[in-house]
């Protein structure tokens, strides 16, 4: 089998809270008939468009990787680990909380029984534009049940404002919601449990409420210190690119690249690579030929592709995100690009 920057063709998912407009990630996508919020570029039944797996589901073709594809370090037994999306706000979405792994595994194996921790990217926010990450310190587990029932729960969480390139980490257990106006690429866990806290007591065109899940949220709510919030990234210069270290857990690790010249950049065997492809356009290059990417893509980058380049025809941003072998081998690579242990220990959440 010969290894390839392999493309995903995207899901459009419609939402409540969406937009009838998804340019300009995607210019031909703007009149639509109904309301979209999400763009799932590598969720389970993304459809390869290119490749040895082209016209397979990602689901189907994960399952036959060989290890050259996914990586050694990388298990291949269930799902595809990482789900990238992009959404697009035009009213705020749910409060809401993830369970982490260990209560999705005892109570939601039907579900897949995987939590969520999650990254937000911001590509664009209007004036205004904020989310809310995180339980005030003076919130106890009391105080907020009474908040769900009073419709205060918006008081109990942390307000960020958002401006294009900021980054928000949301570990499992964590409240959260993303307001209007906004669009931002999420990198998750491969994972769909969200419990809804509060929802504005909106109703759709059915005049029918969407389901909430207290019980649930109050059982993995994180109580007292939280963790997540606003990351400060670090920018290096490498080899003809500005790389933007954004952040790192046991579950991903995204960095922004951005360049205006041709780059070689070489791969793990440990582990896949995804571009996500933010602006501009160029052609990935290895083996001989050419695999010309445009705005809005996810590519699959195969453990064994060895060395590649990426030509941009035009300036080009970029998200690298992939699964560590694990935090002590991020930990040496950022500090071999020149990290500091400080902003080692600030960007990688043990
Ligand atoms: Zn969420």
């Amino acid at each position: 089998m010969n290894f390839f920057p392999s493309r995903l063709e995207p899901i459009f998912d419609a939402r409540p809270w969406g937009v009838l407009s998804l340019a300009p990630l995607f210019p031909e996508r703007n009149h639509l008939s109904e309301k979209i919020g999400e763009a799932w570029l590598t969720g389970e039944n993304c459809i390869f468009a290119g490749g040895p797996f082209v016209g397979s589901t990602l689901r189907d073709a994960w399952k036959r990787m060989p290890l050259q594809w996914t990586g050694t370090a990388v298990r291949s037994d269930g799902a595809f680990p990482i789900l990238v999306k992009f959404i697009f706000t035009d009213d705020k979405l749910s409060v809401q909380v993830h369970p982490d792994d260990d209560y999705a595994s005892r109570h939601e194996q039907r579900a897949g029984g995987r939590g969520k921790t999650e990254m937000w990217h911001c590509l664009s926010a209007r004036p205004g534009g904020e989310v809310l990450v995180g339980l005030k310190p003076e919130v106890t587990r009391e105080h907020f049940r009474r908040a769900i029932d009073d419709g205060g729960v918006e008081n109990c969480v942390a307000r960020i404002p958002l401006h294009a390139h900021d980054t928000i980490f949301v570990p499992a257990g964590t409240v959260h919601t993303i307001g209007a106006g906004l669009v931002l690429c999420e990198i998750q866990e491969q994972s769909d449990l969200t419990y809804r806290v509060y929802d504005y007591n909106r109703r759709d065109a059915h005049g029918e409420t969407r389901p909430l899940h207290v019980d649930k949220a109050m059982e993995v709510i994180r109580f007292g210190p939280q963790r997540g919030g606003k990351v400060q990234p670090v920018t290096i210069e490498r080899g003809g690119a500005c790389e933007t270290f954004l952040a790192a857990c046991r579950y991903f690790v995204t960095e922004r690249w951005e360049f205006s010249t041709a780059i070689s950049r070489s791969c793990s065997r440990a582990h896949f690579d995804l571009l996500v492809t933010l602006s501009g356009g160029g052609d990935f290059e290895c083996g001989g030929e050419k695999f010309p990417y445009t705005p809005a893509q996810a590519w699959l980058i195969p453990a064994a592709l060895g060395e590649y380049r990426i030509v941009p025809h035009e300036h080009t941003e970029l998200l690298r995100t992939y699964v560590p072998a694990n935090l002590d081998d991020v930990a040496r690579d950022f500090a071999a690009r020149g990290l500091s242990e400080s902003q080692i220990a600030r960007l990688v959440y043990k």
